[in-house]
């Protein structure tokens, strides 16, 4: 069941999520969006990291006219975060933000659903339905007994019909649950029963170590499949270090195209230099590479080329020093206190001929 391909695409500013086999990576600030210059800064920090559309809270009217400034600051797709009020979604999208995230079966009578319809049509952009498991209405949760799976999906799809009863097709869903089996179900079904893109996360994943193996294992499940065309990963942090969890969940998977992976072994006995020092420099320095370049940092020579056969370029440690290879081959050898400049150096010169090819 491969399907990311066949989903339908919206648009959200430059960036488009659905109608090919592209994830999308997102964020959310965590500062308060009525600080017009603190949110542009941390909207710069994410961009930098490899973060493609931002999402903002947008908790009251001051928020809302906020907007206005920090589009103004920014050409970074904005998506506004609205729980219940209409009123807060018009002034957002009068602001210019990109896409909004509002359940329309939360906003209350028609008049008001009909309202923010015309007004993300005539912006041409489009609403994601986001339903976490602790928002599952109370009617399914008794039909259900708990925000499961079905629960989640059918909830979803409640919110989606009365969009489409105004003509609004322009969707992309999430079905976030902080149980890790129940979030792939609710996409694997929703997958089956919709075109919409979906949105993929697992919600209140947790710290930054707990957060980002959750996230891996949930996301990367769903995305496995071909199902998802876009990815939050939400952390108790940083929110850089969503963007880069959710790189390297992309990376896993063949998915990234543009982006450097390192191969390292785990050292053993055998390992004579400073390897995990390495591996940390050079992963660090690499991190803001956008093409595609497998880089390998090996223990020994004993296994070291032999192992990264397929890198591109990489070290293999000896006594005092590394042997640097390219495609498996031996090129030369380096002392270990030039290892990390040498190496970054082939990189670079690597990568700009990447870049120009
Ligand atoms: Fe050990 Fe060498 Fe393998 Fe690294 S590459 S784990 S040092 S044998």
């Amino acid at each position: 069941m491969v399907r990311r391909e066949h989903t339908r695409p919206v648009r959200v500013r430059d960036v488009q999520i659905g109608g090919s086999d592209r994830v999308v990576i997102q964020s959310m600030t965590t500062t308060d969006t009525r600080d017009v210059q603190g949110t542009l800064d941390q909207i710069l920090r994410l961009e930098e990291a490899g973060c493609q559309i931002v999402r903002l809270a947008v908790p009251d009217m001051r928020a809302a006219e906020a907007l206005g400034e920090i589009r103004k600051g920014t050409d970074m797709p904005l998506v506004a975060d609205i729980h219940f009020d209409w009123r807060l979604a018009l002034t957002a999208i009068r602001n210019g933000v990109d896409k909004v995230r509002i359940n329309p079966g939360n906003i209350g009578s028609a008049d008001k659903v009909r309202e923010v319809v015309r007004a993300a049509k005539d912006r041409g952009i489009p609403i994601r339905i986001g339903v976490n498991s602790g928002s599952v209405e109370r009617h399914l949760l008794e039909k259900y007994g708990y925000p499961s799976a079905e629960a989640m999906v059918e909830s979803a799809l409640g919110h989606v019909r009365i969009l489409e009863e105004h003509g609004f097709y322009d969707i992309v869903i999430s079905l976030k649950s902080t149980d890790v089996p129940t979030a792939i179900r609710a996409y694997e079904i929703m997958a089956e029963r919709v075109e919409y893109p979906l949105h993929v996360g697992i919600t209140e994943a947790g710290t930054v170590f707990a957060g980002s193996i959750k996230s891996a294992v949930g996301i990367g499940a769903v995305l496995a499949k071909g199902i998802g065309d876009t990815l939050r990963v939400s952390l108790t942090g940083d929110p850089v270090e969503e963007v880069r969890v959710a790189k390297e969940i992309l990376k896993s998977l063949g998915i990234a195209a543009d982006s450097p992976v390192i191969v390292s072994c785990p050292t053993c006995g055998r390992c004579a230099i400073d390897l995990i020092g390495i591996a940390n420099r050079v992963e660090g320095e690499i991190a803001d590479l956008k093409v595609p370049l497998k880089v390998a940092v090996m223990g020994c020579a004993v296994n070291g080329p032999g192992e990264a056969r397929e890198a591109d370029i990489g070290i293999a440690g000896g006594r005092g020093e590394g042997l640097l290879f390219k495609k498996g081959e031996v090129v030369r050898k380096v002392a270990e206190d030039q290892i990390v400049d040498v190496l970054l150096a082939e990189i670079r010169e690597m990568a700009a001929r990447k870049e120009q090819d």
